[in-house]
């Protein structure tokens, strides 16, 4: 928080019912998969910008009533939007920049961004009655409450099922399995579609689904997300937000993915590798990972005997693709 010689340019100040925030450029809440200095503090919430206008708006991905794992509820598209100034350091902000490697001499920014937020308690009471006037600073931009909860979660369903089908047609970590006829590559209906020219369809309607999605909560579905899997403690360090598929709003219970690549299928389909440097530990990757090991993490045998267990458990030594070794 800094003292009274000096204070961070990033930081946040609790005023009561309201919070202040500081940040060197609106462009740190630009990467919903980064931490902010308003996410570090609040995991559950997230900061997003309208771009060309001067405000924020700022919701929390808080599980909602009986809500687990990823799905959402229409209190999730409760945010505060709030006005946003720039302007420049105070002689206490410019003394702690002098003090900095990263911000003295040229490295100071000339201004700041500066907003005052609800208190998180608000927020997450707004999500958590989906209810705008709990505060008069919330908002929504669908304000009857039902259809609030009913259009975000179909949109957001929608978009989970097409980053479902998305995944297991891509070409870096697709096993197509357990697909309609209609998206499968080796239906006679697609005689002259592959894999790639399927996931290229898909991905043009979940683009749609996503722009619905904006539209309806006036926030991105990504920054939702990213906050969600902050909720939830995922973290995995191979892998982006986007390469994560809200599997069981898919409704794809029993699935689950490869920590290194993201690539999705039935849990048990998967290998569990001994890592080389912590042998009581292991690392779920699919068959194309585990054989690659780009990251030289595990050894050959123990590859081998990951797919001897799963042989095991399963019966036949099936690669996640169907096909057997
Ligand atoms: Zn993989």
């Amino acid at each position: 928080m800094g003292s009274e010689d000096t204070q961070s340019i990033s930081r946040i100040e609790e005023h009561g019912d309201t919070v202040t925030v500081v940040t060197p450029s609106v462009q740190d809440f630009w990467h919903p998969d980064r931490k902010s200095v308003v996410s570090q503090e609040w995991p559950d919430l997230f900061v997003s910008t309208v771009r060309g206008d001067e405000r924020v708006r700022v919701a929390t991905a808080t599980h909602v009533g009986d809500t687990d794992g990823f799905h959402i509820h229409g209190g999730n598209g409760v945010y505060a939007d709030i006005p946003l100034v720039e302007r420049e350091l105070t002689e206490a902000e410019i003394a702690w920049c002098e003090d900095t490697f990263t911000f003295g001499g040229d490295g100071r920014p000339e201004t700041l961004v500066e907003f005052e937020m609800p208190h998180p308690e608000t927020l997450r009471r707004g999500a958590q009655q989906n209810d705008t006037d709990v505060a008069p600073a919330l908002d929504a931009r669908i304000r009857d409450p039902d259809r609030r909860h009913d259009i975000l979660t179909s949109i957001y369903e929608r978009i989970a099922t097409e980053d479902f089908r998305a995944t297991k047609l891509s070409r870096w970590k697709g096993y197509p399995i357990d697909l309609d006829p209609e998206w499968d590559p080796e239906s006679s209906d697609n005689d002259d579609r592959d894999a790639a020219h399927l996931n290229d369809m898909v991905s043009m309607r979940k683009d749609a689904h996503l722009q619905d999605f904006r539209d309806v909560a006036g926030f991105e579905y990504r920054e939702l997300f990213s906050a969600r899997l902050r909720v939830l403690g995922v973290h995995e360090p191979w892998l982006e937000d986007r390469d994560l598929v809200a599997l069981d709003v898919a409704g794809a219970e029993g699935w689950t993915y490869c920590r290194a690549c993201g690539g999705i299928a039935p849990a048990d389909r998967f290998l569990h590798v001994e890592r080389r440097t912590d042998e009581d530990r292991t690392v779920r990757v699919c068959d194309d990972c585990a054989e690659r090991n780009s990251r030289g993490y595990w050894t050959e045998d123990a590859v081998a005997r990951a797919q001897d267990r799963r042989a095991q458990q399963e019966g036949g030594q099936r690669r996640i693709g169907g096909e057997y070794v």
